[in-house]
Parts: C-alpha cells; sequence; structure tokens
C-alpha cells in the first residue's frame, strides 16, 4: 500500500488523519492520503505569507524566479513517466493521455519561467507638470488553489506557474478524490529548490480543508477548478477575506455540424470532444448540435465509430477509453440517462452500467431531437453521455448553442468561412474551436462565460492576474508646497 504526506513550509509530513484512495479501475484501495484539517491548512497558509514577506523568496529578481520555474519544468519532464503512472492509477484516466498530458505541462511552466522577468510597470504621462506617476507591478500575495480531481497536474500548472512567475506564494489543495499526483508533485519543489513556504501542497475534504484555505484572512486570491455549486460556496466564503477569485467551471458544450463541414474530420472530432478521458473533461463537446439533412448518417457512422473504440485497463497503452473517476459519478450518469429516456430521448448506443469490476461505463449517445429539454441535455454530467440534438438554419444553432448558462467551450464544424465568423460571433463561450477540439497551449487564454466561471488561464494576463499595481507619485517642483486645502 502506498503512502504519501503534505508539503508545508518546504517539509513532508503526515496529514491529521488518512483516507483511502481508490483505483477506479479496480474499486479496490491503492494508497492511503493524507488528510490536512484546519490547524494544517492554517500552518500551510501562515508558512505562505512568511515567505511571500519575509524570505529568500521576496529577495529573488524575476529573472532567478525564472530560473526556478525552468528548473522545475526540466524536472517534471524528467519525472513524467511515474507521475503519469500515479494520475491513472488514482483518477483511471489512460496512460495514453496522461503521459502526453504530463510531457507538456514542463511546456507550461516553461512558459511561465519566460514570462516571469517581463511584468514591466509604466510610466504615465500625468496631466500636471510639477509631477511624475508611475506605475509598480507587484504580485497580489498569497494564493490558495483549489482544483478538481481531474488533469490536476495540468490544472494547477496554470496556477502554480503564473501566480510564481508573478512572485506570489501558493497553498495548492489536491483534490481528495485523487491526490496522488500533486503530493507527488511536491517532491518537484522541493528537489528545484524553491524557499520553504513559497508552495505548500496540501490535500482534504472541501467542507474543512477547502473552506479553511478559501476562508483563510491571508489569502489574496483564491484560483478554483471545480464544479459551479462549490465555486458558490468558495464565493460566500471570501466575504470573510475579500480575496480575488478566478473561477474555471463546467460546461454543456454545443459541437454543431453543418451539413457543408468534413464529416470524417468532424466524426473523429466529436470523438474526441466527448469520449476522449472518459467524457471527464470540463470542455467535453456533449451537445451534438447538428443540421438535420445529415443527421442520420452521421449518427450512424458515430455509432460504428464508437463500438470500435479499445476499452481496457487504464494503464494499457493501447487503451482508448478507461472507467470514470468515482463510482458516485458513475451512479449519476446512469440516473440522469435513465430519467433522460423516460422522458422522451432515444438510446443510439451504450446507457448501461456493464457487470465487473472497476468503474466502467460505456460511450454513450442520446438522440435528444424529440426532447430537447431532457435532462442529459441540460445537466453537466462530467461523463461520456453525447445528447444529440437538431437545427435547420444557422439562426437555431446558434440559438440552441446559446441555450444553457453555461459558456466555456464550443466547436463548430463548416467549410463555409463567413458562416464560422459569425458562428465565432454569436456564440457565447470562452472557446471557440473551428473545424477543430480540445487544442490548448500555455499561450492562449482558457476560460469561460456564465456559470462555466471567469478569469482567464493561459496567456500573459494570466500571470498579470496575479498582480496588481502601485501607483507611485513625485512631486519635481523645488517650490513649497502652498495651499494645503486643494487638491494636487
Ligand atoms: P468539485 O467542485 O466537487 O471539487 C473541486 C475542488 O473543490 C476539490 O479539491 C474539493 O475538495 C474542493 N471543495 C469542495 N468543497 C469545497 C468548499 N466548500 N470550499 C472549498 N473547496 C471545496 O469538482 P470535481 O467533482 O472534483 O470536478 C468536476 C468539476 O470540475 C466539473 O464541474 C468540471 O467541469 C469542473 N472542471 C472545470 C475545469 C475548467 O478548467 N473549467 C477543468 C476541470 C474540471
Amino acid at each position: 500500500m502506498q503512502k504519501f504526506q503534505l508539503y508545508i513550509n518546504g517539509q513532508f509530513e503526515d496529514g491529521a488523519a488518512q483516507f483511502d484512495s481508490i483505483n477506479p479501475a479496480t474499486g479496490q484501495v491503492w494508497a492511503k492520503m493524507p488528510e490536512a484539517r484546519t490547524e494544517q491548512v492554517n500552518r500551510a497558509v501562515q508558512a505562505a505569507e512568511k515567505a511571500f514577506y519575509a524570505s529568500d523568496w521576496s529577495a529573488l529578481t524575476a529573472s532567478q524566479r525564472g530560473k526556478l520555474l525552468y528548473k522545475l519544468a526540466d524536472l517534471i519532464e524528467k519525472a513524467a513517466p511515474r507521475l503519469a503512472e500515479l494520475e491513472t492509477l488514482d483518477t483511471g484516466k489512460i496512460i495514453r493521455e496522461t503521459s502526453s498530458q504530463i510531457a507538456y505541462v514542463a511546456e507550461y511552466y516553461r512558459y511561465y519561467a519566460g514570462l516571469a522577468d517581463k511584468l514591466e510597470g509604466s510610466v504615465v504621462p500625468v496631466d500636471k507638470p510639477d509631477m511624475q506617476a508611475w506605475l509598480i507591478r507587484e504580485p497580489v500575495g498569497v494564493v490558495a488553489a483549489i482544483v478538481p480531481w481531474n488533469s490536476q497536474l495540468f490544472l494547477s500548472a496554470v496556477k502554480v506557474g503564473p501566480a510564481l512567475a508573478a512572485g506570489c506564494t501558493i497553498v495548492l489543495k489536491a483534490s481528495e478524490e485523487a491526490p496522488a499526483p500533486l503530493l507527488e508533485f511536491a517532491k518537484l519543489i522541493d528537489e528545484a529548490g524553491f524557499p520553504a513556504g513559497v508552495v505548500n501542497i496540501v490535500t482534504g475534504f472541501g467542507a474543512e480543508c477547502g473552506a479553511v484555505l478559501s476562508g483563510h484572512p491571508a489569502i489574496a486570491h483564491v484560483a478554483f477548478t471545480g464544479g459551479p455549486e462549490t465555486a458558490q460556496h468558495i464565493v460566500k466564503n471570501t466575504a470573510n477575506n475579500l480575496a480575488k477569485v478566478s473561477l474555471e467551471l463546467g460546461g454543456k458544450s454545443p459541437f454543431i455540424v453543418f451539413a457543408d463541414a468534413n464529416l470524417d474530420s468532424a466524426l473523429n472530432a466529436q470523438v474526441a470532444a466527448i469520449f476522449a478521458a472518459t467524457g471527464q473533461s470540463c470542455v467535453a463537446g456533449s451537445r451534438l448540435l447538428i443540421e438535420a439533412s445529415i443527421k442520420d448518417e452521421f449518427l450512424r457512422k458515430l455509432a460504428e465509430r464508437v463500438q470500435s473504440i479499445r476499452v481496457g485497463l487504464p494503464e494499457d497503452m493501447q487503451t482508448e477509453y478507461g472507467p470514470l473517476c468515482t463510482l458516485k459519478q458513475r451512479q449519476k450518469i446512469q440516473q440522469v440517462v435513465d430519467a433522460s429516456i423516460v422522458q422522451g430521448a432515444t438510446l443510439i448506443t451504450g446507457g448501461n452500467t456493464p457487470e465487473g469490476k472497476g468503474y466502467y461505463y460505456p460511450p454513450t449517445i442520446l438522440d435528444c431531437s424529440q426532447t430537447p429539454q431532457a435532462d442529459s441535455i441540460t445537466t453537466e454530467l462530467f461523463g461520456p453521455v453525447l445528447s444529440v440534438d437538431v437545427f435547420y438554419d444557422e439562426t437555431e444553432a446558434i440559438q440552441k448553442a446559446n441555450s444553457t448558462p453555461y459558456g466555456l467551450a464550443s466547436g463548430v464544424f463548416t467549410n463555409n468561412l463567413t458562416r464560422a465568423h459569425r458562428m465565432t460571433k454569436a456564440i457565447r463561450a470562452g472557446i471557440v474551436w473551428l473545424n477543430t477540439y480540445r487544442a490548448v497551449s500555455p499561450l492562449v487564454p482558457f476560460g469561460g462565460y456564465g456559470l462555466s466561471g471567469h478569469g482567464r488561464e493561459g496567456g500573459i494576463a494570466a500571470v498579470l492576474d496575479y498582480t496588481t499595481t502601485k501607483s507611485v507619485w513625485l512631486r519635481t517642483s523645488d517650490q513649497p508646497i502652498d495651499d494645503p486645502f486643494v487638491m494636487r
């Protein structure tokens, strides 16, 4: 049985309690995880606060911070096979995806490393002849980063990387569902040589560990990725510390296919959009909106293509489709699928929980064109369920695309250039993928509209988000200040 530890103030330590972590491919406990309770969370925040104000960290130049991040990136690249193995064991996500994704995580740290010494202030051409004014860009303070169980190295990189590049310190909370990859990552932070307290990594349950962390008075910014309900708790909780909050939440993203599209390409992209990562992806293209004239042919080919997906053990490099992360998640999905069928949706493929060990659930397609308000088309399932609806013209496609309170991602497949531009403008979502899906890069901002959250991760603005500006005024006149009762 493997055992993991918390990382607080540069030291590894056991949790106040332990909890089991389950391998979703077998349903068996495979590791003991440390649970951080209030005292340890408070200590982690205090360590980050001390490191921010009075440590070797604040004395480092921005270029030196960048060098530490480059070193961390190299260590991640070297450790990628081990980290991928752990993520696969703990989450059930296939090794084929975790290994390539984690190797790419190193590129995220390199991107932020390069930005660390490019965060310049500015001189303001102030409208007063005897004054000069300039802005100094400063790190915002102690950051609380809270992440969900999926893609934790990736989702934490887009918080830890820019926060450290900006000069902040951080307490990172790994999800209780699968904390192994981040607790292992703590060893790389240690090896890279960050001063004690700059990065602290804890895990535990949301109601205590997450709530104490996000509401702590010393926290200046809460960077959260997870579900909208948790986000609401966090926003209420930050009424105490008035921390800045950035939110990356769920979605119900439309995947829109016009009859003029390259349909073979759209077909494979739709498979990627909803069945990669067994559908457990915030950007999952879970609503197929298809032009009515091509619906039957597209669905027939899609159902055929789905039959050839290789389901198997997540640690096998040949496997394309593994289990869900938790039993709870599988039960929720089954309930929504059953309810949607009762509401009038037609099951095209999948839809039944299989016998056997592990939390497997088959790729599922529901035709909801006769019942566009079915639960499966309105609820974020975070699983491998594609709900299909039709449209007859562009206006209807736009209306249906925008018919949810979410707005994270969208895909549009068309070979009509002017239509692609019109659709891009009309869709209310943070990402529009045209003739592609699920492309990400550290250079391109990522984030949502509406219930999908706010704030952007990736791109230069992501680092600026962890900074604030200080306005400095200098009076250049040698004459004494005259009238004290007028504003200067
Ligand atoms: P979740 O919201 O249940 O948990 C996320 C994290 O919040 C966990 O670490 C949890 O312990 C913590 N938490 C729970 N209650 C808390 C509280 N009261 N205070 C502070 N922290 C608390 O999410 P999940 O089930 O782990 O992940 C699935 C969700 O995450 C889906 O909605 C998915 O779309 C979303 N997600 C979004 C993105 C994105 O970038 N937009 C990426 C991945 C996942």
